[in-house]
């Protein structure tokens, strides 16, 4: 039988089915070499505790994302002590929402988690994510920061801007400051890999999804070593992305803007009718005229622009291509500690046959 919907219930969680398939925790990592063994051993901590608390089993996912520095040699040597390894390489940096999908396409365990791989997430907060969804039954935790207060107004003010523009009309809202750090029980994970689009917009997709969802506030911990890869005009790009791959609503205002245009110019019109009736006066019009071909000249380039962004999303959509290339994969065992595959090819994967 054929359903244009997706049933993902028998993956739903009580809290016996959930430690039995046990957690994946997922983590991308571009030019992470040097704080990557103390974030496994955190890691290793973190399962522990886990295990300890919840019996659940857990596995991580170092996604390498084309790192330039000795992240993947780094990766490799990290022993499975208390949690499974794996570790996928990526061809070459596809960026962190490619690397974020190949973490969950990989993930064999039934929830997952996803946490940056530079210390910003504190493992000791998983702890609290891993509560809400066993004890609590949520399938979605996502985690927000908790205020603003050391950013600069103007970066506040956009990201509000960004957000309103995004949610406008929009039946699920996207909730604002929502990080990538995520908890995902096995059937809200299943839901996400569902979702065909190329260009994925993780925040937006894990919350469009749906299903009990809930915030944790935390203090992202400053960067332990290097710099942020998100500059502000990549920061702009992303929020490009999100907004044209998940609402239409900048060709709303499109539409809206060019009505505003077109009655203001009637009441223009309209005006220069009725001074020209009631004092016979010839209105001066150069610079009128020149003000108006510019607005217009100005704001149809704009919206030329704006249909052009979802031009080029539907193209990307058309070309199909994976999102990403795993070039190696290996993976170790907690209990064994034996590198089970080492596949050296370069494999196509999420074809359109999957
Ligand atoms: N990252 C990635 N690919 C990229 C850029 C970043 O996998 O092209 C990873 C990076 O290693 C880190 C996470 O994404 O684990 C967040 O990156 P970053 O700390 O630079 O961003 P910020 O925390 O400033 O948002
Ligand atoms: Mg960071």
């Amino acid at each position: 039988m054929m359903t244009l919907g997706s049933d993902v219930s028998g993956l739903s969680t009580t809290a016996a089915s959930a430690a039995a398939r046990g957690l994946s925790i997922v983590v991308p990592v571009y030019n992470e070499a040097a704080g990557l063994a103390l974030l496994h051993e955190r890691l290793i901590g973190l399962a522990r505790t886990l295990r300890q608390r919840y019996g659940l089993a857990s596995e991580v996912v170092y996604v390498d994302d084309g790192s330039a520095d000795t992240t993947l040699s780094i990766a490799r040597t990290l022993k499975a002590d208390a949690l499974d390894v794996q570790v996928v390489s990526l061809s070459r940096n596809f960026g962190k929402e490619a690397a974020l999908m190949a973490g969950l396409d990989h993930a064999r365990r039934g929830a997952v988690l996803f946490m940056d791989g530079d210390g910003q997430h504190p493992p000791t907060l998983v702890e609290k994510l891993v509560g809400h969804w066993i004890d609590d039954g949520y399938d979605v935790v996502y985690t927000a920061k908790a205020h603003r207060d050391n950013e600069p107004f103007l970066r506040r003010l956009a990201v509000h801007g960004f957000y309103a523009l995004i949610n406008y009309g929009a039946r699920q809202k996207i909730p604002e400051d929502a990080g990538d750090f995520r908890l995902l029980s096995p059937r809200a994970a299943a839901a996400l890999k569902q979702l065909p689009e190329r260009n994925r917009f993780f925040k937006g997709l894990a919350s469009w999804i749906g299903f009990r969802q809930i915030r944790v506030d935390y203090e992202p911990a400053p960067r332990a070593h290097g710099v942020t890869t998100f500059s502000a005009g990549r920061l702009v790009g992303l929020s490009i992305e999100g907004l044209t791959s998940f609402s239409v609503a900048p060709l709303r205002f499109a539409s809206l803007f060019g009505v505003l245009l077109a009655v203001g110019a009637f009441l223009f019109g309209l005006t220069i009718l009725w001074e020209v009736l009631t004092t016979g006066k010839q209105v001066p019009g150069y610079p009128s005229l020149v003000i108006g071909l510019m607005t217009i000249g100005g704001v149809q380039l704009i919206m030329i622009g704006i249909v052009g962004e979802y031009i080029g999303k539907i193209l990307s959509e058309l070309k199909a291509r994976p999102i990403y290339f795993v070039a190696e994969h290996s993976e170790k065992h907690a209990d064994e500690t034996t590198t089970a595959s080492a596949s050296e090819r370069t494999s196509p994967e999420r074809t359109a046959a999957e």
